[in-house]
């Protein structure tokens, strides 16, 4: 069974119950609904066939939603699209005008304040590029560096410059209110540029009363790596959102990037996303190329949480034969993990607690005797986080009498949260465990390590551990 988990966006080619059915039975742990083209309506009708899905196939399959962010835009053109050619002068205008390819507007009229000249300007995920060679009244005169065809309302990057556009737009405000409302797991939040992004949100979600969604912060541009330790420290996950990350940067410091903020993440107990074209080949073709096989398996073998795909399982032709493949890259990079390796590097960073200390043993002890699971039952999900970020060579098996935190427990390396009835005494609990494993891991002989706390009801208190045959 992987233990690094997936999350997959749903759109189009993959609404259908079935074809939904299929990406949960191949490895999908989070649905990701990306409410930049998603409607309500469709959320809506995606949640409740999830729901439905989890009852008939007993699972916990979680929800998370991608907000829009504060993106800037450009305006409508004459006829759908304008082509903007190589050399030639373009006029951006701060008012509302009808472009052509001599002129456009945007939806950010102080980005003339904020803009210096010799700032270069991308369009549509960076196939356009624009250098701004004057300001005036109200139009940013632009050089066209990269030409090509625009199209209306399509999507406007100003390379390095921190714009001060308010983080929270009204459609976001209203995205997150919904949110609370669906009672989704996660929440996803686009473009932030500092650690203050977070914490607005957070504030927002006090305001709403929603103590239990997870934040995870997405990494698309320079002002946000400048930031990245408090931006890790306030959210619960951070994915490296390589899409815009890309057309901020250039493209070859993202690797790097990568690899400095899984680290960082992990050693910080929080959770690393790696997100977009991990397998985009796959739109179009049955087999990822080989470089695609070697992007999921070189996150995995970093110690990520989480892979993504995105227009892989939203508008390409082959969703649920790209889960299937992702899967199988997951299963066999994790066979080569140096397990060793990040047991030893997370125990320096482990506060020498009683906790931390009986995780490490656990999954120490469950390496050494090829153990099939680790299971623990866990109120707040605090023991099973601490034995997922030791990286451990089995499954983390999570009996949970939470649903929240069931669901919350899902993106984390290893973990398979199980909700259960209140646990009443040590021996159900270990009766439990057992039964709960052998239904798992669909065997029944092997060697499983109990561990937890006992009395249960308090929480962070982890203080025995047990090995039992199965
Ligand atoms: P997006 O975010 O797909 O919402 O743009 C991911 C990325 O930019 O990589
Ligand atoms: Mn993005």
């Amino acid at each position: 069974m992987k233990k690094t988990k997936i999350i997959a966006t749903i759109g189009p080619s993959s609404r259908d119950t079935e074809v939904i059915k299929e990406l949960i039975l191949n490895g999908m742990d989070i649905a990701r609904i990306n409410l930049t083209h998603a409607s309500h309506e469709f959320a809506k009708d995606v949640i409740n066939k999830i729901d439905n899905l989890n009852k008939e196939l007993n699972t916990s399959v979680s929800i998370m939603f991608d907000l829009e962010g504060p993106d800037i835009n450009v305006g409508k053109f004459a006829g759908g699209s304008a082509y903007l050619t190589k050399n030639s002068k373009i006029r951006i205008y701060m008012d509302d005008i009808l472009g052509d390819s001599t002129k456009f507007s945007i939806n950010y009229p102080k980005l003339i304040d904020e803009i210096k000249v010799n700032t270069v300007i991308k369009l549509d995920d960076g196939l356009i590029e624009l250098n701004v060679i004057d300001k005036e009244l109200n139009y940013l005169l632009c050089e066209v560096v990269t030409g090509g065809f625009i199209e209306n309302n399509k999507g406007l990057n100003v390379i390095g410059t921190k714009i001060r556009m308010p983080f929270l737009t009204k459609k976001d405000k209203e995205d997150i209110k919904f949110a609370c409302e669906q009672n989704i797991d996660y929440l996803a939040l686009s473009l932030i540029r500092s650690s203050e992004d977070v914490l607005e949100v957070n504030d927002l979600l006090i305001n709403l009363n929603n103590d239990h969604i997870s934040i995870i912060s997405k990494i698309e541009n320079e002002s946000a790596i400048d930031d990245i330790d408090e931006i890790i420290r306030n959210s619960d996950a951070i994915m490296v959102a390589r899409g815009d990350l890309g057309v901020e940067l250039p493209m070859e410091r993202i690797p790097g990037i990568q690899k400095m903020i899984i680290n960082k993440c992990h050693m910080m107990s929080k959770v690393s996303i790696v997100a977009t074209e991990m397998m985009s080949t796959m739109e179009n073709a049955v087999r990822p190329t080989r470089a695609e096989v070697s992007d999921v398996a070189n996150a995995v073998l970093d110690g990520v949480d989480v892979v993504m795909l995105s227009g892989e399982t939203t508008i390409g032709k082959y969703p649920i034969e790209t889960l299937k493949i992702m899967t199988k890259i997951i299963e066999s990079s994790e066979l080569d993990q140096n397990y060793l390796d990040f047991l030893d590097k997370t125990m320096r960073t482990e506060k020498q607690d009683i906790t931390g200390s009986v995780a490490y043993s656990s999954v120490e002890c469950a390496l050494r005797l090829k153990c099939n699971a680790i299971v623990t039952p866990t109120m707040s999900g605090y023991t099973a986080r601490k034995i997922s970020r030791f990286r451990p060579s089995c499954i983390v098996i999570a009996l949970c009498p939470n649903v929240e935190t069931v669901k919350s427990l899902n993106i984390y390396y290893g973990i398979y949260p199980v909700l259960v009835d209140e646990i009443k005494s040590f021996d159900k609990m270990m009766d439990l465990a057992k039964k709960t494993a052998t239904k798992i891991l669909r065997c029944d002989n092997g060697k499983i390590i109990v561990t937890g706390g006992y009395p249960f009801n308090e929480v962070k208190h982890t203080n025995f551990m047990k090995i039992e045959e199965i």
